[in-house]
């Protein structure tokens, strides 16, 4: 419904017309007769009643649109209103939904900083405003400077913020003992104004994404221009994650989980930060013409400012997220949490009951088999997995999770194998081998014909049967259809000739699955199969990496396979790459628990005390501590999305890359940045602490190599998800 209205009322012209005050009455007056700024009044005082999803999805519109009125600030005074047990509010409220009047909250305490700049105040006619336990419902407060007096800009935004004198007001009314209420209102107010702040990014990065489309310079659309569609994938990636983000918070709020404070904080500097950047990335694609005040890039840019500005600095926000999370910094105090009622929120992130239980009898196999030399091992170990623990995960069923019950598998939800892996994860459990098998033997339960399916499955599934992935070649790696290793008929065989570059797991597979050329068409002269690798034609050299992996140059010599291991057609295999690559890129469970990883490497070494004081009270430290945290909960937010789609068959295809893409760069940047901090006491290799922090640092570069580069994955996003030309053949 907003949606329509907005685009109806919410034009270019209007939104002009409305600067520099950001306000029009005329849509402010229908907002009212819908009933909008009520949403969030219970019914039974003549609001909707809505949820707080609700609120968000509204919030988004808003933003999305530029609508010029203050939508967030009167739907959070409202409801606080409405919780308040005062008459004044009672009476305040009635004026507000019938639209004789509009309220809006301060965002600083009014005892300490009775001068402060009000969002919405230049157009409200109370403000609502905490001083000390009471909440001050002020009318008429003094105006210390107008935003625009008909002259040119007086701000920055083109919103309706204000400075106030909150002591000089026409009329006060004091409501004591109602602070968290009020904290509650101030929280729900950051909620909105992340969602807000994130779709008016995102409207600057799809306009953008438009005009690279169809601008020309030097003969080519700029969007062919990787310096163009890679800095907007980036920004598009960073603000879908500000607004999952935003989803998954409101889910935490409703179900009061521990850490939705810390979300919300988490959330606020996040989407504020990338968000804001966005739109500047945004408005450079227009050139000289973002610019110019006809266009609206700038104002984006402008408003996403403003609205990030009102409430100041960011990072003030993120260091109290890593109060929340990390306790105190010393000789400092908790913050006060309120966060308001969420109402019935329809929106769910959570993993489901059999995940729930699916984790637990992981923990329990966790508590029974781990051991300190078992966790080196794994990490260590460049040959492979111990059989003995994958035949115990295998009859646990906790091996190939999601492997169908009639192959022999447990036959559990994307989702509760997301959790088995997060929770082997958390032990410090690192599982390539099965890994890669978990990866392929779904390749082959999509694209197998059913005699490989029964051949192979119930096999892979009791344990001991391992696959691997060949498609990179000495000569083509992103580029994996100009494969040149070869597959001839002859009889009912093919026979493999070539060389594949970095078969992990290469070196103690059954079967590989390999791209092979079967005719001289890049595209459609590509045959898959997943052969019998243990025999004569098949040999192994080794490939050690800096980040401790053992992968493999493989080489193939009149490798003989039958044709029953084909998967696909014959010169079909584009079509089979294709899914093969989207199960690859369907989780991002992998990148989340790294992330997860170095936050508690770096919260282990930055607790200790060290010669200039413990580094957990470094700002600094906390800082990035906090940013690593915060990235995995986007790269977290994303990954939901991404499971659920594929869960439900409704993949889009940026969105698995968009979390390998922020999953793997926040992973290796994060690391990079802690080496540094913690310097010099990264410079020893080790397993707990600074050492796993070094361990990291050289692992996750890696990470932004393999299951494609993140350059590949920035061209996919800005081309399934942008509507960006190919710039790959
Ligand atoms: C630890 C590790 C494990 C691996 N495991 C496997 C495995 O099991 N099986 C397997 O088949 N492969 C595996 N790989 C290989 C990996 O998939 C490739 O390295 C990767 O796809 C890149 O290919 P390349 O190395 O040939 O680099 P190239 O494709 O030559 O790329 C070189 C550089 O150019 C950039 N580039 C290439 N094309 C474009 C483009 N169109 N636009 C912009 N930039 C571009 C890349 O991003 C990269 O920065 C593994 C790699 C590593 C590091």
């Amino acid at each position: 419904m907003l949606e329509r209205l907005f685009h109806e009322h919410a034009t270019g012209a209007r939104i002009r017309a409305a600067d520099p005050v950001g306000f029009d009455r005329e849509l402010w007056d229908i907002l009212v007769e819908q009933g909008v700024p009520a949403l969030r009044v219970p019914e039974d005082r003549g609001g909707s009643g809505m949820s707080l999803m609700h609120a968000l999805l509204a919030a988004e519109q808003a933003g999305r649109a530029l609508a010029p009125v203050p939508l967030i600030e009167a739907v959070v005074a409202n409801r606080l209103l409405a919780l308040l047990d005062a008459s004044e509010a009672r009476e305040l409220l009635e004026d507000c939904l019938a639209g004789r009047s509009l309220a809006t909250l301060a965002l600083r305490d009014a005892g300490s900083a009775p001068r402060q700049v009000v969002p919405a105040g230049a157009v409200a006619d109370a403000v609502l405003c905490l001083q000390g336990d009471a909440v001050v419902i002020c009318r008429g407060a003094s105006r210390l400077a107008m935003p625009a007096d008909g002259s040119g800009q007086a701000q920055h935004g083109a919103i309706a913020a204000q400075w106030l004198d909150l002591r000089e007001c026409r009329e006060r009314a004091v409501i004591p003992g109602a602070r968290v209420a009020f904290e509650a209102a101030l929280a729900e107010w950051r909620l909105l104004g992340a969602a807000q702040l994130a779709m008016i990014a995102r409207r600057a990065i799809e306009s953008a994404a438009q005009y690279a489309c169809e601008r020309e310079a030097f003969g080519r659309r700029i969007g062919e221009y990787q310096g163009v569609s890679h800095v907007l994938a980036d920004a598009f990636t960073s603000v879908d994650g500000a607004r999952m983000l935003a989803w998954r918070t409101v889910d935490a709020i409703a179900r009061g989980e521990p850490d939705a404070a810390a979300l919300l904080s988490m959330l606020w500097w996040w989407s504020a930060t990338t968000g804001h950047e966005a739109t500047l990335r945004a408005l450079r694609v227009f050139g000289g013409y973002g610019t110019a005040m006809e266009y609206d890039a700038q104002l984006c840019y402008r408003r996403a400012g403003a609205q990030l500005l009102i409430a100041g600095d960011p990072e003030r926000e993120l260091l109290r997220a890593a109060d929340l999370l990390f306790g105190p910094a010393a000789g400092g105090t908790a913050p006060a949490v309120a966060l308001p009622g969420a109402g019935e929120v329809v929106i769910d992130f959570d993993w489901g009951a059999d995940a729930d239980a699916a984790r637990v009898r992981a923990r329990e196999f966790v508590r029974r088999h781990d051991s300190e030399a078992l966790r080196r091992s794994m990490r260590d170990s460049l040959d492979g997995f111990d059989p003995a623990l994958e035949a115990a995960l295998a009859a646990e069923g906790l091996l190939y999770p999601e492997m169908p019950r009639e192959y022999g598998g447990p036959g559990l939800s994307a989702c509760a194998a997301a959790a088995v892996h997060a929770t082997f994860a958390e032990a410090g459990w690192h599982m390539l081998m099965p890994g890669v098998t978990n990866m392929l033997w779904k390749v082959v339960h999509h694209a197998g014909s059913d005699r490989l399916k029964q051949e192979l499955l119930p096999r892979i599934a009791r344990g001991g049967v391992h696959l691997a992935m060949g498609y990179t070649e000495p000569g083509s790696g992103s580029d994996i259809f100009a494969a040149r290793t070869t597959a001839t008929r002859r009889g009912d065989d093919w026979v493999i000739n070539g060389q594949k570059m970095f078969t992990s797991t290469g070196h103690r597979s059954d079967y590989n699955l390999m791209v092979t050329r079967t005719g001289p068409d890049k595209h459609r002269g590509i045959t898959l199969f997943l052969g019998p690798v243990k025999q004569a034609g098949y040999s192994v050299t080794e490939i050690r990496t800096i980040g401790d992996d053992r992968t493999n140059v493989t080489f193939y010599s009149d490798l003989a396979v039958p044709d029953r291991y084909r998967i696909g057609e014959v010169n079909g295999g584009v079509k089979v790459l294709a899914a093969a690559l989207a199960i690859e890129q369907s989780g991002g469970d992998l990148y989340i628990n790294w992330l997860h990883g170095i936050c508690r490497a770096a919260l282990e070494w930055a607790d200790r005390p060290g010669p200039d004081g413990r580094p957990l009270d470094d700002p600094r430290v906390r800082l990035a501590i906090a940013e690593a945290a915060v990235r995995a909960q986007v790269t977290d937010a994303l990954s939901r999305r991404s499971l659920w789609a594929f869960a439900q068959g409704r993949v889009r295809k940026h969105e698995g890359p968009m979390v390998k893409l922020m999953g793997s760069e926040s992973w290796m940047w994060c690391s990079q940045r802690l080496l540094r901090l913690a310097a010099p006491d990264t410079l020893l290799r080790g397993y707990e602490g600074a050492g796993l922090i070094e361990w990291s640092a050289r692992r996750s570069i890696s990470s932004t190599i393999f299951a494609g580069t993140s350059e590949i994955q920035r061209s996919l996003i800005a081309e399934a998800g942008l509507g960006l030309p190919r710039t790959r053949s």
